[in-house]
């Protein structure tokens, strides 16, 4: 069966709009844009469309590449101390000369609805509830429970140990009971790790998943997105030999993607 996100994501995001309009108080998205790179450009856009659409007031506040990083820390403190604001986005990558790190840290974590800022991401890990989980894995979960696909006491392997990824990934199908393997570019025997595992959350940008990996009672799910040497949209499973063979997919694009976007607009009516 294939999961589908585009259909779960728009069903959430339409509930929130009618939730939204029944408050007498509305969200406010703060995006911070630095520099010229098209693929932020059209996230922010992007992101900035569908929070008005949801009935949230969205302001981008874009910079130079040059701009100083002082500059954006002194905004990042602006928008933390407006009570306006509940919701602030730093699009990544930032430049070369700002500290990632920095950035991260100075947001404040009520408002931090990426889950980037220590505070989430230990709360997160401690089994402490984050002020917001992180969109993609929170969106993966949010798929997962649309179609009540068990998650506790299952083997779950995520592949890719990126901090907005696999990481956070892994954490919150811990939390969920799930028994978790993690897996990244230095593990040994992928494959045969992969072929254990009743829930496959791939999180890498490279073909992983192959059907030799699966069987009929497997879960995969491909957080993947890239362009393959045709220029076309693709994820790190082998949908074509994959998708006959598996209980439950999700295909790319239409799976996690928009679930992404969905959790997004979850957090942000959260905040
Ligand atoms: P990332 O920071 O580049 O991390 C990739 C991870 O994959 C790393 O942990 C790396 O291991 C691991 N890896 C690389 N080659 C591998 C291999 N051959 N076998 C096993 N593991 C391997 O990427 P990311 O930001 O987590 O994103 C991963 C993918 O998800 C990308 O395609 C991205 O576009 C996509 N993505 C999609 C969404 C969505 O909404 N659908 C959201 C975010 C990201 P090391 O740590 O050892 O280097």
């Amino acid at each position: 069966m294939i999961l589908d996100g585009k259909a779960v994501s728009a069903k959430i995001i339409d509930d929130l709009k009618i939730e939204l309009a029944k408050k007498s108080t509305k969200p406010y998205l703060a995006v911070i844009l630095v520099g010229d790179d098209p693929a932020s450009r059209v996230y922010v856009r992007n992101k900035k469309k569908k929070a008005e659409y949801i009935g949230v007031r969205a302001d981008i506040f874009e910079y130079p590449a040059n701009v100083e990083e002082s500059v954006i820390l002194e905004k990042i403190d602006e928008l933390n101390d407006n009570p306006e604001v509940t919701a602030i986005l730093v699009q990544m990558p930032l430049p070369e000369h700002i500290s990632k790190e920095k950035v991260i840290c100075r947001i404040s974590p009520q408002k931090d609805v990426d889950c980037f800022t220590p505070e989430n991401v230990g709360r997160l890990t401690i089994g402490m509830e984050p002020y917001f989980y992180p969109a993609t894995p929170q969106g993966v979960l949010m798929l997962l429970d649309a179609y009540d696909i068990p998650i506790e006491g299952k083997h779950a392997v995520v592949i890719g140990r990126s901090n907005i990824v696999g990481k956070p990934m892994a954490q919150m199908l811990l939390r969920r009971n799930a028994t978790v393997t993690m897996c990244h570019s230095k593990t040994e025997n992928l494959e045969d790790i992969i072929k254990t595992a009743d829930i496959v959350v791939s999180a890498v940008g490279k073909k992983i998943v192959r059907c030799k990996m699966v069987d009929k009672k497997s879960v995969v799910i491909d957080i993947g997105i890239y362009r393959d040497s045709n220029g076309n949209l693709t994820g790190d499973v082998d949908f074509e030999e994959v998708e006959p063979v598996v209980e439950y997919i999700t295909p790319v694009p239409g799976g996690v993607g928009p679930m992404t976007i969905a959790s997004l607009m979850y957090n942000i009516v959260k905040s």
